[in-house]
């Protein structure tokens, strides 16, 4: 099994383009696997819970060069526990949460990554700005400006084909490219967090900079 994560890790690091970043999601994954992802090369995690990604933290605090980026939906009375733990935030969803998080970075002196969660499509079972509503906030999210907002997150509707699929990622992409020509001062797009285990490879034709792998490298998570 140990030894099988690390074989994942290298077919799939090698089935990808160089510049693309693989964050190793280890939400129920054991420290003891982590460790092994790490000796594969892994320098990125994803969790997308504050609380066990504390305890991991601790466990794993010998592993110095670790990024660590927060991808679950981030409840506002927690946002400053996310950026005292996590370097990258991929899940910013709404206004509200982006102005918090960058009055806490001030208070604080950080500076964290962010990313801004989208829907291209409607998902009651997702969180993330529609699109007119992400543009909408754009001024405002502008003066966040102790927040790197480096581009779009998305994750598309469960139980769409693979060309629907490939669709929402097209749109993503073109969605940044159409808010980076706005020539913001403080909003940059120049990643794309989209893929998991299901999808990363049409997120990859798509363009994607930063894929999020949990069960293809781990194995299925208990329920
Ligand atoms: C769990 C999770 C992943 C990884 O999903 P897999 O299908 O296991 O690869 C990626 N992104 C987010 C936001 C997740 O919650």
């Amino acid at each position: 099994m140990i030894s099988s994560i690390s074989e994942r890790i290298t077919a799939i690091r090698s089935s990808l383009p160089a510049s693309v970043r693989l964050i190793a999601v280890t939400k129920q994954v054991s420290t003891e696997a982590m460790r092994c992802a790490y000796a594969a090369g892994i320098r990125d995690f994803g969790e997308s819970r504050i609380q066990e990604a504390a305890s991991k933290q601790i466990e794993l605090q010998d592993l110095r060069d670790i990024t660590w980026h927060f991808i679950g939906h981030l409840q506002t009375n927690k946002a400053k526990k996310a950026i005292e733990q996590f370097t990258w935030i991929h899940s910013v969803d709404n206004l509200k949460l982006a102005q918090r998080l960058n009055q806490l970075a001030q208070q604080l002196g950080l500076s964290p990554s962010v990313c801004l969660q989208v829907k291209i499509l409607p998902d009651p079972n997702k969180s993330g700005w529609s699109v007119p509503q992400l543009l909408a906030d754009l001024p405002e999210l502008n003066q966040c400006k102790n927040l790197q907002i480096q581009g779009l997150m998305t994750i598309p509707p469960l139980e769409l084909n693979d060309l629907e699929i490939l669709d929402v990622f097209n749109q993503t992409r073109t969605l940044a490219q159409q808010i980076q020509e706005q020539n913001w001062s403080h909003i940059h797009m120049q990643h794309l967090s989209m893929g998991m285990s299901g999808d990363y490879q049409l997120a990859v034709q798509a363009g994607a900079t930063i894929v999020r792998l949990g069960t293809i490298l781990f194995g299925e998570r208990p329920l």
